[in-house]
């Protein structure tokens, strides 16, 4: 095997499997490590590649929805989840569910068919200098975690216990919401939700008795600067007036003195997603939709993404990737997946295929090819490279991130999406 034609993959989960079996079809010799079944992670149970640890939804299949589109563009890229969703999927309506089992399964069985796979079954603790993907995921911890804190400088890699959910803008009542920051001090950059006294009392007394999703065991060791909105509530009726949402400095002529106010903060580059600032949270779906909608302003919000609790490491990825997803500190290790600052089965697994694109086109002499961004891949990889804005979360495939996408004609944009993939595919391939 020539030198150039070796890759090592870390991770055998969504994003490492579709990697290596983008490599492994392209003749490369791929060293796949995976640290499962010895280390318990207390949230993978089996020892399969491509594990979904929780859902078993891939969310809609519908191409007017950005993760059916997404999964649509993955499809057409060969993507080996996709060809085990075929064979394994349940009915769910819209949405694309499979039999969990039976679809780790297939991947583990295809992956492993290859003779050009040379698996290791131990946990990865250094970076190495050959070309190598990690694609470790939300729970990459230990070793593996300081050696990346290393080359990246420590205040690189983020870890935040739960996310805030994000809104679309064009769903806010402006009636009652209004822009300002605090004491006017920079530009009116947030949205303020402002409560009147018993709007503010009923808010928290629904806050407190909702219904919040199951936790594992390693989740509930709350960090005390990152609580649940509803943690915090739960501590005294006045306690988030004097935390997330103190209303001082946020008055209007209109609303000299509000009781209290949830601001929103800009999400995305183009402005038209926000999300709630302080209001990380593990209620369950229905109940984040059901109790949030009472923010005022708020009544008929569309949500974009909800709230979700859980470990997660990402890195910085707007300050330490390159363009091809590369560490600028170490340009021969690759970031894919969860790790890369993408959220979601789907958007790992996605960026698992660009990673194994971009390190093969590099090895094998090539120019880079940047995804389009009028396809769902491209814009949410131009969102984790060039996010801009303090605080970088995770995010999942959106419209908002598609720029000029109509709402009320997604058809363009959807045959936009696919024509530029199936081009970049064939540029690819060339
Ligand atoms: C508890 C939990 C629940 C989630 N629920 C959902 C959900 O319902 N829906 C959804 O869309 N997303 C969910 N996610 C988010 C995310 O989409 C998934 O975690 C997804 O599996 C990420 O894909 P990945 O390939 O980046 O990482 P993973 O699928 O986690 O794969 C990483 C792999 O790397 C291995 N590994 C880690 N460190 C090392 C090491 N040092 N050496 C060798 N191997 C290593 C792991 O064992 C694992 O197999 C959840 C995440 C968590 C943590």
């Amino acid at each position: 095997m020539e030198a150039n034609k070796r890759v090592n993959i870390v991770g055998a989960g969504l994003a490492g499997s579709e990697a290596a079996f983008f490599l492994l079809k392209k003749g490369y010799e791929v060293h796949l490590y995976e640290r499962r079944p010895a280390y318990n992670d207390h949230a993978h149970e089996t020892a399969l590649f491509g594990e979904l640890v929780c859902s078993n939804s891939l969310k809609s299949y519908k191409l007017d929805n950005a993760c059916g589109l997404l999964k649509e563009e993955m499809r057409i890229m060969g993507s080996i989840m996709m060809e085990a969703a075929e064979v394994s999927s349940v009915p769910a309506g819209a949405a694309l569910s499979v039999d969990r089992e039976l679809f780790a399964e297939n991947i583990t069985a295809k992956i492993k068919s290859f003779p050009n796979l040379v698996l290791h079954e131990e946990e990865v603790t250094e970076l190495s200098d050959d070309p190598t993907i990690i694609a470790t995921g939300p729970l990459t911890d230990g070793k593996l975690m300081d050696a990346l804190l290393e080359v990246m400088g420590e205040k690189s890699l983020s870890f935040f216990d739960a996310s805030a959910p994000i809104v679309k803008k064009d769903s806010i009542d402006f009636t009652k919401a209004y822009y300002k920051s605090r004491f006017d001090q920079d530009d009116a950059a947030y949205i303020n939700c402002p409560f009147n006294r018993m709007e503010y009392e009923r808010f928290v007394r629904e806050l407190v008795g909702a219904e919040r999703a199951m936790l594992h065991e390693f989740d509930t060791h709350y960090f005390e600067s990152c609580l649940p909105v509803e943690v915090i509530a739960s501590r005294g009726i006045e306690t988030l007036r004097h935390g997330p949402l103190k209303p001082f400095g946020l008055g209007t002529e209109e609303h000299p003195k509000p009781y209290a106010v949830v601001q929103l903060r800009q999400d995305t580059k183009l402005g038209d997603c926000f999300n709630l600032v302080g209001f990380q949270t593990n209620l369950t779906y229905p109940e984040q939709k059901r109790v949030f909608q009472m923010i005022p302003g708020l009544e008929n919000a569309t949500f974009v993404r909800y709230g979700l609790m859980h470990r997660n490491s990402y890195i910085k990825s707007p300050v330490v990737l390159n363009e091809d997803l590369s560490l600028k500190a170490k340009p021969n290790i690759f970031i894919a997946g969860q790790l890369s600052g993408v959220e979601g089965y789907v958007e790992s697994a996605a960026m698992g295929i660009l990673a194994a694109i971009n390190i093969s086109r590099k090895l094998e002499g090539k120019e880079f090819i940047e995804v389009p961004k009028t396809t769902i891949l491209g814009a949410l990889t131009d969102y984790i490279l060039h996010a801009t804005g303090g605080y970088f979360q995770p995010m999942n495939a959106n419209w908002a991130l598609i720029p000029g996408a109509r709402k009320e004609n997604r058809e363009p944009s959807i045959k936009n999406s696919l024509d530029s993939i199936n081009s970049y595919w064939i540029r690819v391939n060339d």
